[in-house]
């Protein structure tokens, strides 16, 4: 039953807009039983979630999400069943953190000298005063009229060669690799068909990331076509990893898959939950 696992998901910690005990029923209501809760470079959100998903009965899986840059692109590692305590952990979040701060009030200004004002206080709003990042200024550009969704605001605006865009080095992909791997956790490639990458480029994406100890591609992701889907299923088939299935649900406003409707992992996938590492965390 694969169709209880949900191992992608993000809470008001990071960019979601439902709490965790928000998060952990609605994956209550779509049937999911284990459930990783990956916000953005911060843990904050995992022990609310774990006193909801225990008071109903859902299995917690504690997670992460750290940003990376690779090759000039922003590469996003999922790690999984970390211990959020570790130390070393810790001081790599806070790294990324002192950059998302600087990163922040950046796009404001250039936004601003775009002759669009005020972006930094409306995003700390929609942020409510926990991690900002992209999400929370397109929020406010497309509730300003700027673009018509979130698709088309991230085109026009915050990505290279346009307006709020703003260069910068998240964490290598080794570093982020160890801090995993020294909480405890299982690294996992988040999304990999979103990442404007060659077949080369991406070959060898998968390449260092195995070699820097990453065991899991996530196969099933919200944002992943059929096309997708059977596309990574055979590439962690490859390369001998591990297949993840994640929604990245942040919410119900989100343009991707509800948790409800995401699709199985093909039958050829060895999911990451049969890892020899991986702890049983499901709800009895
Ligand atoms: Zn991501
Ligand atoms: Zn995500």
């Amino acid at each position: 039953m694969q169709s209880v696992y949900d191992l992608h998901a993000h809470t008001t910690a990071s960019d979601g807009t439902l709490t965790p005990t928000a998060l952990v029923e609605t994956a209550v209501r779509c049937g999911i039983q284990v459930l990783a809760v990956t916000d953005h470079d911060i843990t904050a959100g995992l022990a609310e979630a774990q006193d909801a998903a225990t008071q109903r009965g859902v299995g917690l899986v504690p997670g992460i999400e750290i940003s990376v840059t690779w090759a000039h692109q922003t590469i996003h590692i999922v790690g999984l069943q970390i211990d959020p305590d570790c130390r070393v952990l810790q001081e790599g979040l806070a790294k990324l953190h002192a950059f998302r701060v600087w990163r922040a009030e950046e796009i404001a200004r250039r936004l601003e000298k775009a002759r669009i004002p005020g972006s930094l206080d409306a995003a700390k709003s929609y942020a409510g005063g926990k991690i900002i990042s992209r999400t929370h200024f397109a929020r406010f550009l497309v509730a300003q009229g700027y673009a018509k969704d979130m698709k088309q605001v991230f085109k026009r605006y915050l990505v290279r060669n346009k307006p709020g865009y703003v260069p910068g080095e998240w964490a290598d992909l080794e570093e982020a690799l160890q801090w995993i791997h020294q909480a405890g956790g299982l690294a996992v490639l988040a999304h990999p068909a979103r990442y404007p990458l060659s077949g080369q480029r991406l070959r060898q994406l998968l390449t260092a990331f195995r070699e820097a100890g990453g065991v899991g591609l996530e196969v099933v992701s919200g944002s992943h076509s059929q096309g997708d889907i059977l596309r990574f299923a055979e590439l962690a088939a490859h390369y001998g990893f591990y297949a993840s299935r994640g929604s990245d649900y942040h919410g119900p406003e989100n343009a991707y898959a509800d948790p409800a409707y995401l699709p199985a992992l093909p039958p050829q996938c060895r999911p990451i939950w049969t890892h020899a590492q991986w702890a049983d965390c499901t709800a009895t």
